[in-house]
């Protein structure tokens, strides 16, 4: 892989490399965003950085401007699918649901969002 931070153990560093199928919505040169296999949501987008972190905390500290590009691709995208409101998560750590450990902020639009969510 030519990203020195890949990880081959890593699905999401695997679809960012193009080694495992996905359906890519949009790109830059920091993040990538792709659909979720199992959508919860009309629109259900996973936009990661390209590089390996692993959690939300971890990107803000080692490149912030790429966690602003998530937040604005997350915009773009839901904006591409004809929404124009969107919750964006990041759960983060076992307890709160997150089982994959490159940091994905899941873009969820198209339907009514209750809160608090479960
Ligand atoms: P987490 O549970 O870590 O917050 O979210 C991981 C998300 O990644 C889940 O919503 C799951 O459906 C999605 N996911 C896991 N593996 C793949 C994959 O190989 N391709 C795609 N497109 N989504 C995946
Ligand atoms: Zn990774």
């Amino acid at each position: 892989m030519a990203d020195p931070s890949a990880d081959p153990d890593c699905p999401f560093c695997r679809i960012v490399a193009r080694d495992v199928p996905a359906t890519l919505v949009r790109e830059t040169d920091r993040v990538v965003a792709f659909r979720d296999i199992d959508p919860k949501a009309p629109t259900h987008v996973l936009v990661v950085p390209r590089a390996h972190h692993a959690s939300v905390a971890d990107l803000a500290a080692a490149d912030p401007e790429a966690l602003a590009e998530v937040a604005t691709v997350a915009a773009a995208v839901t904006s591409d699918d004809g929404h124009s409101d969107f919750r964006l998560v990041f759960n983060t750590g076992p307890g709160a649901g997150q089982s994959v450990f490159h940091v994905h902020g899941h873009v969820l639009a198209g339907r009514p969002l209750s809160w608090p969510p479960g």
